[in-house]
């Protein structure tokens, strides 16, 4: 069997603060011997559970690198018992590049689980974690936002699961997180995804949508801030209660959540993120970027709810998503 060639520069059972890289071989044209350098920081004060921190699956996704960032310059070993292990750039190359895929394969690191010791190097990435860190860890949350193309309302994520007491530790920790929105989310294509293969090591597993648009805002990563704190507080990784505010409950329950453009064009946004919407209403139009004197297309809501995700760019494809409607959960 081919071991992973992922090696770290530090100790990853070590009691202490330990800044370093997972070191992954890549021979190229400028560099025979080279390598991915990956950021990495592990503090650990004792036996207790281990909490796996991820930023930038996709690469163009901020609010948790900045806050795990600021998490792996700050956090002191007495101030924890058990381990943390911070990956801020999850996807390495890609964060680099600022763009969702890694430039190196183009591999979707979250499409590529549970990756090969032998593949490409985002395949070698999701191999490593799915091998090495996912199984020395009890609780794992993967930072994510819309990227460059889709923004959503802010809201940690747990997912409907077939093991009722996992999905409600998730659902547990998804409320320590406290967003000003939780969702119980559906995936449109879970296959190869970081989440499944979390859920399937039978993990408590967290994830988020904190906005998008390739970018940040100070409220974005304040949400990132507290709620990273509020799961290692939740994990008993950190002393305290984790802060709590109000949240509303989302669920995407079925296919009619999604409204996808079948058409090209430029998009006239008829409702923004947060907006109550009916079914029936617009929630965007789509004008020829060819001609003028035509009618815009409409996009209708299927269902009613809350608009939780909008396309972001201002020109659209046939294919892209375009609104995701969640319904509000009592
Ligand atoms: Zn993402």
């Amino acid at each position: 069997m081919t071991t992973n060639p992922i090696s770290p520069t530090i100790p990853l059972d070590e009691d202490g603060v330990h800044h370093g890289f997972l070191r992954l071989p890549w021979s190229r044209d400028d560099s025979a011997w080279g390598s991915v350098m990956i950021p990495i920081t592990v503090v650990r004060n004792g036996d207790g559970p281990t909490a796996l921190l991820t930023g930038a699956n996709h690469g163009d996704e901020y609010e948790g690198p900045v806050a795990l960032q600021e998490l792996a310059a700050t956090l002191k070993a007495e101030e924890t018992s058990g381990r943390v292990i911070i990956v801020p750039y999850f996807n390495y190359p890609a964060f680099r590049a600022g763009t969702r895929t890694s430039p190196i394969d183009k591999g979707n690191l979250n499409r590529s689980f549970p990756g090969r010791p032998d593949g490409t190097v985002t395949q070698k990435i999701a191999d490593y974690f799915n091998t090495v860190l996912v199984p020395r860890a009890d609780i794992v949350l993967d930072f994510h936002s819309g990227g460059k193309t889709l923004d959503f309302l802010p809201f940690a994520a747990a997912h409907i699961l077939d093991d009722t007491m996992q999905q409600q530790a998730c659902v547990a920790a998804m409320e320590a997180f406290n967003a000003p929105y939780s969702m119980m989310m559906r995936e449109i294509d879970n296959v190869g995804m970081y989440d499944t293969a979390v859920e399937d090591q039978g993990k408590v597993f967290v994830t988020t949508e904190l906005g998008g648009g390739g970018t940040a805002t100070a409220k974005s990563i304040a949400i990132a801030r507290k709620g990273l704190r509020n799961v290692l507080k939740h994990a008993g990784i950190l002393e305290g209660e984790p802060e709590t505010g109000p949240t509303i409950r989302l669920a995407m329950p079925d296919d009619d959540c999604f409204v996808f453009a079948t058409e090209e064009g430029l998009v006239e946004p008829c409702a923004d993120l947060g907006d109550t919407v009916a079914k029936g209403d617009c929630l965007a139009r789509i004008w020829p970027v060819d001609r003028t004197g035509a009618t815009p297309v409409e996009y209708r809501a299927k269902r009613g709810g809350l608009l939780a995700a909008r396309h972001f760019p201002g020109l659209v494809k046939a294919g892209d998503c375009l609104a995701v409607i969640a319904e509000v959960v009592d």
